[in-house]
């Protein structure tokens, strides 16, 4: 499939996406013009990923982008972390020079008899993701699960080139999407797609809600009647953009119906696909992941797979639901002391929004809480909006706070009425002993941070693995 013989993708950005595309590039058989500002990045020549690629067919400049550069190439591919809004790139797209993420540029050659199910929204997108591929897979369908979790949809493609356009390895592909991808989505066309929720984060790129809302539901851009796109009932803003967004999918519902709705405690949910009225009755009291977010989460995973028409009955779900399991870092139990005291790793909680649902879902225990880290700026207030937690803090036995923004919101936590217990220190591996000295027997210790780690790690992998190893030295 040499459909981009002769012309030259400009391949911005060189992390793991942006290497995925110069592969699909390479294997489209296009030139190739890959190009990353750090001048410091491992040349493709060096990476052995790239054994067996003609990489004469790649012309490689790092350091600062050339807009003379930039308008050669017949589209340009940009990475996540690239902004749209940089001068050179502008000015090439202001030029007539096509531009797409990744994503879109995965999607022009993914397989049209792939069935993709999209996940965005703030929070929750990689456990709904994988949720949605677990129960797939248990009801063996063969699926591709990546996007912004793990393998790029360029790698998936790559895949599929190896095989016959009527016979792909996979018939389904569940895709976790980012703001940044839906900025320039091509022709991403999912047949079921969620916005989960829609909180402030990644605001210093996107600027308002509004703004950063309206980019979400590209998602459902290009979706047609016959495809269902989900967004909370209860989310008037979402609401409102989604009907701007001139999708013409069918709706459905996080929290009525068509659509997924839980009963109160969130044991049972009834399913209800609106273009096919498929209907599913599920019991959630065998799911294993902590915390009733979990459950919602669940629902909506089912929702998703059952509105991709794939032959999935009731039953299948509900088969899936005691082997459905988070990614790692999400309310993982990462350790059980003598004490009994449980130890719970939810690093990837880098906002508050996160970080409140990870404090609720400490149920009938009191908890030591861990905050803190690099807070992201808050909208509207001028403060971090950490006074939100006070109520839900109250009820636990002590918030321990560290790192670059520990004593700011600490402040905030005090000025919200906050009168447990509450100190600050500011290297995490002494917050992590501080909180095994305060839990009593039975306790749990959260780490729930609500903020990035990139003040005293490499990512929030990188932290959710110091505070499990830690947590085991500490309470011995
Ligand atoms: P994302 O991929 O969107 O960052 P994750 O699935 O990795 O989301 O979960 C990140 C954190 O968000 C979890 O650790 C949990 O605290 C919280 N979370 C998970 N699901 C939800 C949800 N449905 N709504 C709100 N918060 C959630």
């Amino acid at each position: 499939r040499q459909d981009l013989n002769g012309e030259t993708v400009a391949v911005i950005g060189l992390g793991v996406s942006g290497r995925s595309v110069v592969k699909l590039a390479l294997s489209r058989g296009a030139n190739v013009l890959a190009l990353d500002s750090n001048p410091s990045c491992v040349p493709l020549e060096e990476d052995s990923g790239f054994e067996g690629y003609d990489l004469n067919r790649v012309q490689t400049e790092l350091g600062p982008h050339k807009r003379e550069t930039l308008l050669k190439a017949s589209q340009l591919v940009l990475s996540p972390g690239v902004p749209v809004t940089h001068p050179d790139i502008a000015a090439a797209i202001q030029a007539g020079v096509p531009a797409f993420s990744e994503l879109g540029f995965a999607a022009a050659a993914l397989p049209g008899n792939i069935k993709v199910a999209a996940v965005t929204g703030t929070n929750g997108k990689s456990t709904v993701t994988t949720f949605t591929s677990q129960i797939l897979r248990n009801a063996g369908v063969r699926t591709f699960v990546g996007g912004n979790l793990g393998t790029p949809l360029s790698d998936g493609v790559l895949q599929c080139l190896a095989f016959p356009a009527e016979d792909p390895p996979f018939s389904v592909a569940v895709v976790e999407v980012s703001s940044y991808q839906l900025e320039l989505p091509g022709s991403f066309h999912p047949k079921a797609a969620v916005i989960l929720n829609l909180t402030p984060d990644h605001l210093e790129r996107h600027k308002s809600m509004e703004a950063y809302g309206s980019i979400k539901c590209r998602v459902f851009s290009r979706m047609e009647a016959s495809d269902v796109a989900i967004i909370p009932q209860s989310d008037v803003l979402l609401r409102r953009l989604a009907a701007m967004s001139g999708s013409q999918a069918t709706r459905a519902w996080m929290g009525g119906l068509p659509g997924v709705q839980l009963d109160k405690d969130a044991r049972r949910a009834i399913v209800v696909v609106p273009t096919t009225g498929v209907e599913a009755r599920l019991y959630l009291s065998s799911l294993q992941a902590v915390g009733t977010h979990n459950a919602h989460n669940a629902g909506t995973a089912a929702l998703l797979a059952l509105s991709l028409d794939v032959g999935l009955q009731s039953e299948d779900i509900q088969a899936a639901i005691p082997h459905l399991k988070a990614p790692p870092h999400r309310m993982e139990i990462v350790h059980q002391d003598d004490q009994g005291v449980v130890w719970v790793n939810d690093s990837k909680a880098t906002n508050v929004d996160s970080t409140s649902v990870g404090i609720r879902s400490i149920v009938g225990k009191k908890a030591v809480v861990l905050l803190g880290g690099q807070a992201k700026v808050g909208v509207g207030s001028g403060g971090l909006g950490f006074g939100v937690l006070v109520e839900s803090l109250q009820s636990h036995r002590a918030v321990v706070l560290f790192g670059a923004s520990g004593l700011a919101i600490e402040q905030e936590l005090r000025h919200a009425g906050l009168s447990i217990t509450c100190t600050y220190t500011e290297l995490f591996a002494d917050a992590v002993q501080l909180a095994g000295s305060l839990a009593q027997p039975g306790d749990a210790v959260l780490l729930s941070p609500g903020c990035a780690s990139f003040d005293q790690f490499k990512n929030f992998e990188h932290r959710g693995q110091v505070f499990a190893d830690l947590a085991k030295v500490v309470s011995t």
